[in-house]
C-alpha cells in the first residue's frame, strides 16, 4: 500500500511536471528544478557574503578583519543587535518581493526564504523565536497575506527539519497604527510615520519576554520599519533582536537613491 501511495505521488509529481514544467522565477524561463532560477537571473542577484558590516550585513569591497562594522553602523548604532540579508536590493530582487507582496506570489516563498536560510545562519541557530514585521489589520485584509509572516513560517519550517526548536510567532507583534505607505518618504518622515506603529498585547508578552527574537521582513531600507519593531520588542523584554531579511539596499538608506517597485508596478524614487 505504502509502494502504491508512494509510487502514486511519484507519478503525481511527474504528471504535474509534465502540465506545468518549472520556469525561472526571475523571468519566466524554462528551467530543471521548481524553486530554482535560471543561470542568468541567478548572475542578476547579488548574494551577500562576507566580509559584511557584523552589525548591519553591508557588504565591504575590502576583508577588514571579523568584527569590523560600518561607518553607517558606527554613526548611528542601530537598535537591534544584527541584521543579515539574502540579496542586495537590485532589479531582480525589487521584482522578486514586489511580486510576492502585490502579485500574490507565495510559490516564491520556498526560494527566497531558502536563500534567507543561508544567509541568516547564525542568527537562526541562536534566536527562540522568530516574529514577523505585521501588517496593519486593514492592509492585511486587502492583501489576505503578509509576505514577511509566509517567510517567517518557511524559515520555522526549514529550522524544525533540521531538528530546531525555534518557534515561529507571527501574532506576538502587531501594527496598532494604519501607517501611511513609506514608498515616496524621506528616512525622517518614515521615523515619524512609525513612531508608536507596533506594539507586543499584554496576552502575547510572554512569547516575547527573556527572549532572544529574530525579526523577519521582505526588504530593509531605510531601517525605520525595522528600527521601531525592535523598539517595541524590547519594550515587550527581548532580550535581545536580529534581523533577517530576504534584500536589503547598499546604501543603507543614508545615501544614494533607493527604489521601490510600487503595487501598480511602476518605481518611485526614494531620497
Ligand atoms: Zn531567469
Amino acid at each position: 500500500m505504502r509502494i502504491l501511495v508512494h509510487g502514486g505521488a511519484v507519478l503525481a509529481g511527474t504528471l504535474a511536471r509534465f502540465l506545468f514544467p518549472p520556469v525561472c522565477a526571475g523571468c519566466g524561463g524554462a528551467v530543471s528544478s521548481a524553486d530554482a532560477v535560471c543561470p542568468q537571473c541567478w548572475l542578476a542577484l547579488t548574494f551577500i557574503e562576507r566580509p559584511y558590516c557584523e552589525a548591519l550585513g553591508l557588504p565591504f569591497a575590502y576583508d577588514l578583519g571579523k568584527g569590523f562594522l560600518s561607518a553607517e553602523a558606527i554613526a548611528e548604532p542601530p537598535p537591534f543587535e544584527r541584521l543579515r540579508a539574502a540579496v542586495l536590493y537590485g532589479d531582480l530582487a525589487r521584482h522578486l518581493v514586489a511580486s510576492l507582496k502585490y502579485r500574490d506570489r507565495t510559490d516564491l516563498v520556498p526560494l527566497m526564504a531558502g536563500w534567507m536560510d543561508r544567509a541568516g545562519t547564525e542568527l537562526l541557530a541562536e534566536a527562540d523565536c522568530i516574529v514577523p514585521v505585521p501588517l496593519h489589520r486593514r492592509r492585511l485584509w486587502r492583501r489576505r497575506f503578509n509576505q514577511s509572516a509566509e517567510l517567517g513560517r518557511r524559515l520555522a519550517a526549514l529550522d524544525a527539519a533540521r531538528g530546531g526548536r525555534l518557534v515561529h510567532a507571527p501574532r506576538a507583534l502587531v501594527r496598532v497604527k494604519a501607517t501611511q505607505s513609506q514608498v515616496g518618504l524621506t528616512r525622517g518622515q518614515r521615523e515619524t510615520n512609525l513612531k508608536g506603529a507596533f506594539h507586543v498585547p499584554p496576552a502575547r508578552r510572554g512569547e516575547i519576554e527573556g527572549r532572544r527574537v529574530l525579526l523577519v521582513d521582505d526588504v530593509y531600507t531605510t531601517g525605520a520599519t525595522a528600527g521601531a519593531a525592535t523598539r517595541a520588542l524590547k519594550r515587550a523584554g527581548a532580550r535581545a533582536v536580529d534581523v533577517l531579511v530576504f534584500a536589503r539596499v547598499a546604501a543603507g538608506g543614508a545615501d544614494g537613491h533607493i527604489v521601490e517597485e510600487t503595487n501598480t508596478g511602476s518605481r518611485r524614487w526614494l531620497t
